[in-house]
């Protein structure tokens, strides 16, 4: 295989510094090893959220300098599914953060962290946080559907708590990438929530409470969601509605501009 610019890995540390001076945008992808119903692999957030990365940095021109994947994720509510790994909340928050303040120390300035499983980004979003104020670097992360709720509602066939887990997006963007690895045939719709005026799992039309129990007590087979809907035409449509919209973050996000911070116990306010 040969050396790909665009990937932080192939490149020796003295090259890496000449890249940090370019400033590109780091991406850091992180997914999950997890039950995704009987028609999905146990690999579905990990190959769809690095195909995204990946494909996006190809068009980025450099601005994107892609990370190895973090393959495991928060999943403790998917324990009754075999082969699911669960890496625990103070766990996952502590290694993400030593891994994007190891990025910031080589003088990165903006990372994104790129995520392909929902219940990591409570955990990310607090990484993010840290990042930022224990840092010099801006640091920010995402669930790949957010990038592209426009397109992906003008597609959608489901109703509300089609599209939260191996459901109506995810089974069509794999079936746009791989669809060898589906076995279609056994997809089945499974949306058994409680009705709730406040409460559903939904990936591009959230709820206001985000209740989260362990998954069996509301899906025998792991989904929650609709994938009978799911399409590789959908999935053409939201895979790149996806990339470019992450082409067009990464490009506003290495130029953002950030303020001088000001500490007024030395300094008194201009009025
Ligand atoms: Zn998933």
């Amino acid at each position: 295989m040969s050396r790909k610019s665009y990937l932080y890995h192939h490149h020796t540390w003295p090259e890496l510094g000449e890249v940090a001076k370019k400033k590109p945008v780091v991406v850091l992808p992180i997914g999950s090893v997890e039950d995704h119903g009987h028609h999905l692999p146990l690999d579905t957030d990990n190959f769809l959220i690095w195909s995204i990365c990946e494909e996006a940095a190809k068009r980025a021109g450099g601005d994107i300098l892609l990370m190895p994947l973090i393959p495991y994720g928060f999943e403790t509510h998917h324990m009754d599914f075999t082969g699911t790994i669960d890496v625990r909340i103070e766990h996952l928050l502590n290694f993400v953060l030593d891994i994007t303040k190891s990025v910031a120390h080589h003088g990165f300035e903006r990372i994104i962290i790129a995520d392909g499983h929902g219940s990591n980004m409570p955990i990310l979003e607090l990484v993010a946080r840290r990042t930022i104020l224990e840092t010099e670097a801006l640091c920010g992360a995402f669930i790949w559907p957010s990038l592209a709720l426009k397109e992906i509602r003008e597609v959608r066939e489901s109703g509300r708590g089609g599209m939260a887990h191996a459901g109506e997006p995810e089974t069509s963007v794999y079936l746009h990438l791989a669809s060898e690895k589906v076995q279609f045939d056994k997809a089945k719709k499974d949306i058994n929530l409680p009705n709730s005026e406040f409460m559903w799992l939904d990936l591009t039309d959230g709820a206001p409470i985000h209740l989260m129990d362990h998954w069996t007590r509301f899906s025998k087979t792991g989904v929650h969601g609709d994938p009978t809907l799911a399409t590789p035409e959908k999935g053409k449509v939201i895979y790149e509605a996806v990339v470019n919209a992450f082409v067009r973050l990464v490009k506003e996000f290495k130029n953002r501009p950030r303020g001088e911070r000001t500490d007024y116990h030395k300094e008194s306010p201009q009025v």
